[in-house]
């Protein structure tokens, strides 16, 4: 597709608005909440009704407890290209009720809206446009239904397609102003267990060794191994501990979240948890946990490919910008691998999580668009 054709891309995204809003709206009324095996497979049914009518070859992928993941290919062309979504949500059945899929102010509501089933729906019509101009590319989409719960029956699967492919595109949503993703926070938590010695608080203070002080000494460290200036942040969100106020503490305990910018800062965390130990040698400490994802960093990989994109983009008039969030994806798994990895593909929107979720109508012919055009841009030439 020369440039020439890029501006007529965009109309022709704009004449399936409609077919947009029906569908980001059928998928939502179909709850699908992470570790809802039939709720899952459910969207899944209509996810993969939706993939063939792209044209593509879909596998079902079952794993005990999460639904089926689903897998297609569309086109045979030597190079792979990913384009990653889920289709699990946060919601659990029933927020429909409170939580209708509507239309208001040019906004669709409902859950998992904007995260993430506008992404799929995009992703898709942007594989339909251009899939009879492709040459060199082969396109893989993988769509999982355990992203908001840590992907642990899907991240084998998501790193071996990466590893298959040229470049991933993540259909997560986008930042405000639909700037796109090209840095994302590690998340790591952790569970720390403090076994100390009860005693009578009044009558044999000293025989005891509190639970609950070597754990708030124990936060307080931790909490001290933050460096905000390179992105690195810890909270210990939840504690608990202790039976009675007369009863020096036998047992406490704290999750802890973690966020990282670099792959550094997770290495050095990591290590200071391996080396906790005990203020008080009558208490013993034990923990479980760590990164489940690992930092999306802005290498190289990451800002070739979008300046791909934000070429792509001015093509065709539009202006594509890149931010950094705090929050992980499944593009955290594969930029870390070394592939091409651009995120926040999706929607433009707001409330991800929240109760006023929803995606803003009218921005989203121009993100097919974009995908379109970054689609076509790969055919070309390798990120
Ligand atoms: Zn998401």
């Amino acid at each position: 597709m020369t440039p020439q054709r890029l501006p007529s891309l965009r109309q022709d995204c704009e004449a399936r608005r409609d077919w947009l809003v029906d569908t980001i709206g059928a998928l939502a009324r179909i709850e699908s909440p992470s570790g809802d095996a039939a709720c899952l497979d459910r969207c899944g049914d209509a996810i993969t009704r939706l993939l063939q009518e792209t044209g593509a070859e879909v596998e079902r992928l079952p794993r005990e407890g999460a639904g089926a993941h689903l897998r297609a290919t569309l086109g045979t062309g030597p190079r792979q290209v990913l384009l990653l979504g889920h289709f699990d949500t946060v919601w659990p059945v029933g927020t429909l009720a409170q939580m209708p899929v509507a239309i208001s102010d040019g906004r669709l509501h409902g859950p998992g809206t904007f995260d993430m089933k506008a992404g799929l729906a995009i992703a898709m019509l942007a594989a339909t446009l251009v899939r009879s101009s492709l040459r060199d590319l082969r396109l893989r989409f993988l769509f999982t239904t355990d992203e908001e719960v840590g992907s642990h029956t899907s991240r084998d699967l998501i790193e071996a397609e990466a590893r298959a492919s040229v470049a991933v595109l993540v259909f997560e949503p986008a930042l405000p102003g639909g700037v796109l993703k090209t840095a994302r926070k590690g998340v790591g938590v952790w569970h720390l267990d403090v076994h100390g010695v009860s005693s009578h608080a009044g009558i044999a203070p000293e025989a005891g060794a509190s639970a609950i002080t070597e754990l708030a000494r124990q936060v307080l460290a931790l909490h001290a191994l933050q460096a905000p200036q390179l992105g690195t942040t810890i909270n210990a969100g939840l504690i608990d501990g202790g039976s009675r106020s007369n009863v020096v503490a036998e047992h406490a305990h704290a999750e802890v979240d973690v966020r990282v910018s670099a792959m550094a800062e997770q290495a050095r965390i990591e290590q200071a948890f391996a080396a906790l130990a005990p203020h008080d040698p009558r208490v013993r400490l034990a923990w479980r946990g760590g990164f489940e994802r690992p930092p999306l960093e802005r290498g190289p990989h990451v800002q070739r490919l979008f300046t791909m994109a934000r070429e792509a983009g001015a093509a065709m008039g539009l202006d594509v910008r890149e931010g950094a969030t705090g929050g992980a994806s499944d593009g955290n798994l594969t930029a870390a691998l070394g592939v091409p990895t651009l995120d926040g593909l999706g929607a433009l929107g707001d409330g991800a999580h929240a109760r006023h979720e929803h995606v803003d109508i009218a921005s989203l012919p121009d993100r097919v668009a974009l995908a379109a055009a970054l689609l076509l841009a790969l055919d070309a030439t390798a990120p």
